[in-house]
Order: structure tokens, then C-alpha cells, then sequence
């Protein structure tokens, strides 16, 4: 790839990141979250360690090669050392920041999840949903039509496990079982007690399904305190799943050329 091609969607990432991690969102604080974009040439742009989604600059992302991450995910859980080691090693450019111990997942949902562009966040709605005892259980029905729309009909969901090589290697593992049982990847994943991951095909796209599922949370707690959600019926959720201008509203984010468009005047939820 072109670096004048490299370089624009490195722009995109981090207005991207720096979107999702504006304070009043909720969705990161501190150094929480992080953000990937495939290149198309084999390398993807992914924060770097110890960096901010809120303040990200071009110091903040680091270019790492695809080929030796998706080798080290596919053998035996590796150590500390090993993973920092590997990590450093699979940069494009030795200037570049340590890449965030999360691009392993990262490189997960680039392939077997079919995303171009990543958003990892720890929402405090979502949370406060998936750390409670029913888990991601409530997310598997849907109770508003734009849910269904801008994050798919079904979740992927993966059990709590400490973040790094091993979670990663579970995240593959729910892409893979959910291509197989969907024909599709999907477009959210649920993490308990962490967080979730927005699958885009644009920078635009990775953020409304963050902005949509933090809303759908708020909407889910909400019911709960007012005994407990009123779930569309399945067939009506297979209608709107299914509706040609849903497909078309679909369309309209997921094809959205991204770049450093991901700014944050245009949060492009549904509009229905
Ligand atoms: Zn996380």
C-alpha cells in the first residue's frame, strides 16, 4: 500500500479513537478501549500500549504486520516475555510504539471477524449490564428496532477471561464458531465483565454500533427497573433483520468511505 494510503487511515483511526473516548460518552476512560483499521496489504494501524483513546496522536498507533500475530494466535498460549517479544518484533516500522497487548484480538476480528475497522470499548452502560449476574443474556433479544439494524440481530458473546493472549484466542474461537453458525460474522461482540468489541467496515460504521449498543443498554436498564424488558417477538426482529431499507440504512454505514471522517458531529445511528 501507498504510505499516502497508510497514512489516511492512520488520520481515520485516530479521529476514530479520539471520538469514542471523549469523556461525556462513557465508553473509555483513562487509558481503557483501543482501535484497530486493516491497511489491505497484509498490516494493520492498532493503538499502541499505555496510550489514550481520548488523546491519541500519530505517536499513539503503531503499524504491525498481520502474518506473524495470526501464526502466534493459531499455536500454544505464550508467556509474558514472549508476547511482548512478538509484539515489538511484528511492527512495520521499529520507531512505532510497543503495540497494545490487545492486537492479538485485534487481528482476530480483522480476519475471521470481517472487519476493516475495530472499536474496543468499556462502556459504563454495557457494563453495568454484562457485569451484572445476567451477563450478555439480555442482549440476545432485541426490544428497539435500530439495535437489530446498526448491531446485528444476534451478539457474539465471550466469557470473562483476563485480557491479553488467551482472551484473544477465545475471541477468535466465538468468531469462528458464530461465521459457522450465522453464515455471517457478526457486528458486536459482548466480552463479560469487560466490554465490547464494534466490528466496521468503516470508521463510521465501528462507531454507531458503539454509540447504539452503549444506547441499547441504557434502554435495557431502564426496563429493568420497570419490571423487566418487553422483547419485540422473533418474527417481528426477522422482518426488521430482513426489511430492503434497513439493508439499505445497513449499507449506507457500513460503505461509507471512512478515513478521518469518524468525527464525532456525525455519531450516524439509525435515523428511523
Ligand atoms: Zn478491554
Amino acid at each position: 500500500m501507498r504510505d499516502t494510503a497508510a497514512a489516511a487511515i492512520g488520520k481515520g483511526l485516530i479521529a476514530l479513537s479520539r471520538s469514542l473516548g471523549a469523556e461525556e460518552r462513557g465508553l473509555a476512560l483513562l487509558g481503557e478501549g483501543n482501535t484497530s483499521a486493516d491497511c489491505g496489504d497484509g498490516t494493520f494501524f492498532v493503538k499502541a500500549s499505555g496510550s489514550s483513546l481520548a488523546s491519541l496522536d500519530e505517536d499513539g498507533i503503531s503499524r504491525v504486520r498481520l502474518t506473524p500475530i495470526l501464526a502466534l494466535l493459531e499455536g500454544e498460549a505464550i508467556g509474558l516475555d514472549a508476547i511482548e517479544r512478538e509484539l515489538l518484533a511484528a511492527r512495520v516500522d521499529p520507531s512505532h510504539k510497543k503495540p497494545s497487548v490487545e492486537t492479538f484480538f485485534h487481528a482476530a476480528c480483522l480476519t475471521d471477524g470481517g472487519a476493516r475497522w475495530v472499536a474496543h470499548t468499556h462502556s459504563t452502560a454495557l457494563n453495568q449490564i454484562v457485569c451484572s449476574r445476567l451477563g450478555a443474556q439480555p442482549f440476545l433479544r432485541h426490544v428497539f428496532p435500530d439495535a437489530i439494524v446498526v448491531c446485528g440481530k444476534v451478539p457474539a458473546v465471550v466469557p470473562y477471561l483476563d485480557p491479553g493472549f488467551a482472551l484473544a484466542q477465545a475471541i477468535q474461537a466465538e468468531l469462528r464458531r458464530y461465521r459457522g453458525a450465522h453464515g455471517q460474522p457478526p457486528k458486536l461482540v459482548l466480552l463479560e465483565n469487560h466490554g465490547s468489541i464494534a466490528l466496521g467496515q468503516s470508521a463510521r460504521e465501528a462507531l454507531s454500533i458503539a454509540l447504539m449498543a452503549e444506547k441499547w443498554a441504557t434502554v435495557l436498564q431502564g426496563t429493568y427497573a420497570l419490571g423487566g424488558p418487553r422483547y419485540l417477538p422473533e418474527t417481528e426482529v426477522d422482518r426488521i433483520d430482513g426489511r430492503s431499507d434497513e439493508h439499505y440504512r445497513r449499507r449506507a454505514l457500513s460503505h461509507e468511505e471512512s478515513g478521518a471522517s469518524a468525527g464525532r458531529s456525525e455519531p450516524a445511528g439509525a435515523d428511523g
